[in-house]
């Protein structure tokens, strides 16, 4: 999980706050001496852990703050916005020329997923309706291009590239030249990376700058390495000038240090995470939602256009009307389960839920493997007993378990929870229709 460490650290700490009914000044300071050992083990830099300590005990010392009535919850606010403004406040998008196509430079280290990411954004802002061409300018690594016509290939989108044998500058120049004839709005220019920052790379990166004067260079820098990672955005910032940073492999980041510090110290924001492999793993950064999450607050935003990405636009007018008339069957529930499980595995889903601790989640030990028997069992039944579980009474139950390979817990349990769920639809279509009469919530 993103940032597990420091996540179990800081809810431990504002535990012992909230457990509280009156908080003290010596309360405050023990806390934020150990919000500051937690910042710092999470490998975040020294002086961002000193200030934004420093920050919340002058918020909230001596500013009525601990004679009212819930301290530790407005402690924990307090925190929660240091944490967001440390992270840039708002999302940062890219900024599209008005005067077609907009350059978006990647630069970055070997390794730090240049290639991936230009794919990856090239898809996103496919989506969005834009019209993107890849620029092969890594005339170095062998199989550079290679990577990305594969990456290209995958996700329909054109790449530009000249073989190896051409200076990055005039691949790059001739790409924007392919656009403008082809109609490609945005150009994404893959440049190559080196081991470390040296002279050679980035006289080589100011040439391209000079030449064909992007409007975005994104600096793509992987999350896992801490501290060096702010540190080759400060590099690269100083030689280049950076709009904007791609922190990737935030999914294998279990400390986050990079994600809390690297604004703070370059001024440059954060405007897209890389959370895995697969080419749809890129998402926007939005600093609010990820404070939330290290706090335990959940994420309901991701998680419902999450929802809303993976779920079938028909399908879910079909529930909704559904859920008003009651007429939920246990079809629907397969449906459901199965569209459920475009959103990925169910332990990051649970992840944004607000409330879920990580000992939670350790807890429920989410099986995957339950969906996939709760789908064997409903596939076992006839199409009356999908439309009315209501008759399936025993015999059905034996015929239903053996036919599905489980047992006749198992498809009790199920039943089960097809009654909550309906239950639970019930009562929200009550609520709606209350909210309908121009009733409020009670
Ligand atoms: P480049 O040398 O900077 O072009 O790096 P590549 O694009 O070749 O990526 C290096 C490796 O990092 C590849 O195996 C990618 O699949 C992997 N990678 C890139 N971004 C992410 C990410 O957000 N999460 C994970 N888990 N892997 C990533």
């Amino acid at each position: 999980m993103i940032f597990e460490g420091l996540s179990e650290k800081l809810q431990n700490t504002f535990k012992k706050l909230k457990g509280k009914g009156k908080l003290s000044e010596k309360d405050v300071k023990s806390a934020m001496r150990e919000v500051k050992l937690a910042l710092l083990e999470a490998d975040v830099n020294y002086k961002v852990v000193k200030d934004f300590t420093k920050k919340v005990t002058e918020r909230t010392v001596g500013h009525g703050v601990l004679e009212s009535l819930t301290p530790g919850q407005q402690v924990i606010k307090i925190v929660n916005e240091e944490l967001t403004e440390l992270m840039g406040n708002t999302q940062s998008k890219i900024t599209f020329s008005s005067k077609p196509p907009t350059v978006i430079m990647l630069v970055g280290l070997q390794g730090a997923g240049k290639t991936t990411t230009g794919g990856k954004l090239g898809g996103q802002l496919k989506k969005l309706g834009k019209r993107p061409v890849l620029v092969a300018c890594d005339v170095y690594r062998p199989a550079a291009i290679k990577q990305l016509q594969v990456v290209g290939e995958k996700l329909d989108i054109p790449v530009f590239s000249m073989g190896d044998k051409m200076s990055p500058v005039n691949i790059a120049k001739a790409g924007i030249e392919h656009a403008k004839k082809y109609g490609n709005d945005v150009v994404i220019i893959d440049t190559a990376g080196r081991l470390h920052i040296d002279e050679k790379l980035m006289n080589e990166l100011k040439d391209i700058k000079t030449e064909v004067t992007p409007h975005e260079i994104m600096l793509v820098v992987d999350a896992m390495t801490g501290q060096d990672a702010v540190n080759v955005a400060k590099a690269f910032d100083s030689e280049l000038g950076l709009e904007g940073i791609i922190l990737t492999k935030l999914d294998g980041d279990t400390r986050g240090g990079a994600a809390l510090s690297v604004r703070a110290v370059t001024g440059k924001p954060i405007k897209y995470i890389g959370v895995g492999e697969k080419l749809t793993d890129l998402e926007p950064f939005y600093p609010d939602r990820l404070a939330s999450r290290i706090l335990g607050m959940g994420d309901v935003l991701s998680l419902i256009e999450k929802a809303q990405a993976s779920f079938d636009e028909k399908k879910l007018k079909n529930l909704e009307n559904k859920i008003k008339t009651q007429d939920f069957n246990l079809e629907d529930f397969l449906d459901q389960l199965e569209q459920m499980k475009n959103m990925g595995p169910l332990s990051s889903i649970l992840e944004m839920m607000p409330g879920m601790n990580n000992k939670q989640l350790k807890n429920l030990n989410v099986d995957e493997k339950e969906l996939v028997h709760i789908e064997a069992i409903i596939q076992s039944m006839t199409a009356e007993e999908r439309k009315n579980p209501n008759i399936i009474k025993g015999s059905r139950r034996k015929r239903i378990a053996k036919g599905s390979g489980t047992s006749v817990q198992a498809v009790n349990k199920l039943l089960k929870q097809f009654q909550q769920t309906k239950k639970m639809m019930k009562q929200m279509a009550g609520m709606e229709k209350g909210l309908k009469k121009g009733g409020k919530f009670k």
